[in-house]
């Protein structure tokens, strides 16, 4: 794999999980009739890479956790993948942050930098003047 299809398969789990939309999707379709479910379906985003660079990217984000929770994990406990697959993980996390500012009164991540509202809790953003 790639860093270039590291960068975009951390990319896009960061950016919507399937398994957390399917899981969103079990929920809300469990009472409603066949063609909601079908619509709902179509809401998932279409799996661009093979099923292998998913779990990789989900084993990557596991030992950005553990990082993220204080459990130390030594360069010479990761592979050169690994740790360039972190390094790609931290790069396309820093990508998303920056285009999606947290709210500095609840935290809520934004879904652009040019929002005047948060929609979490209603605080409203100073404009930059240019
Ligand atoms: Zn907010």
């Amino acid at each position: 794999m790639s860093g270039k299809t590291q960068r975009a398969c951390a990319w896009r789990l960061k950016k919507s999980s399937s398994a957390t939309l399917r899981a969103n999707i079990d929920r809300a379709g469990a009472q409603a009739n066949e063609a909601t479910r079908a619509r709902l379906e179509r809401t998932l985003p279409a799996e661009l890479l093979a099923y292998g660079y998913y779990r990789f990217a989900e084993h990557l984000l596991h030992l950005d956790a553990m990082q993220r929770a204080g459990i130390r994990i030594g360069a010479n406990q990761l592979t050169a993948f690994e740790a360039a697959g972190l390094v790609a993980l931290h790069r396309a996390r820093k990508t998303f942050e920056g285009n999606h500012p947290a709210c500095s009164a609840c935290g809520q991540r934004q879904h652009n930098r040019f929002g005047r509202e948060c929609p979490g809790c209603g605080a409203k953003f100073r404009q930059k003047r240019a």
